[in-house]
Order: structure tokens, then C-alpha cells, then sequence
């Protein structure tokens, strides 16, 4: 059991984004491109906690720094059984 709840908190910036897709190629959960462009667009902002280390990798591998994500707590646990 575990009280370290978190949550994945995740924003792109599309206005720096230069569409390499590195992170599309690495997290296609979290990440797809606009056909447009090829400019990044964000699939899930809140994601699990299980994808943390890939979006963490994308984010460095970011050539422009468009991606950045945080763990924020999680405070609003349900009543009850959660499993
Ligand atoms: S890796 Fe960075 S620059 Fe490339 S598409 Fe993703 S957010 Fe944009």
C-alpha cells in the first residue's frame, strides 16, 4: 500500500514546437502531431503515473523544450475501496 499518490501533470508549448515527433515516436499515448503542421498536440494532460519515466524521456529529448511535466499530489482520494 502506498500513500504517495501523484499524478502526471503534462503541457506542451506548440508555439516552440518544431514538429521533429520525438515524442510522438517515443509516447504515441501522450503525444500525436496535427497533420497540418506536424506541430505537437497533447492526447492526455493528466496521465497515468506509469508513463512517467517515458514522458519524462520525451521531454528531454525534445529538441525545442516544448514538453514539460510535474508530479503533483493527489489529494482528492476516494471514499471507499479504490482498487
Ligand atoms: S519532440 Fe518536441 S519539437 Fe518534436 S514534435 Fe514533440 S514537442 Fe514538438
Amino acid at each position: 500500500m502506498s500513500n504517495n499518490s501523484f499524478r502526471l501533470r503534462v503541457s506542451v508549448d506548440q508555439s516552440v514546437c518544431v514538429g521533429a515527433g520525438l515524442c510522438v515516436l517515443s509516447t504515441s499515448e501522450v503525444f500525436d502531431q496535427r497533420d497540418e503542421d506536424g506541430v505537437v498536440k497533447l492526447l492526455q494532460a493528466s496521465p497515468d503515473e506509469a508513463l512517467y519515466e517515458k514522458v519524462l524521456g520525451a521531454s528531454r529529448k525534445c529538441p525545442s523544450k516544448a514538453i514539460k511535466v510535474e508530479k503533483v499530489a493527489d489529494n482528492a482520494e476516494p471514499h471507499g475501496n479504490a482498487q
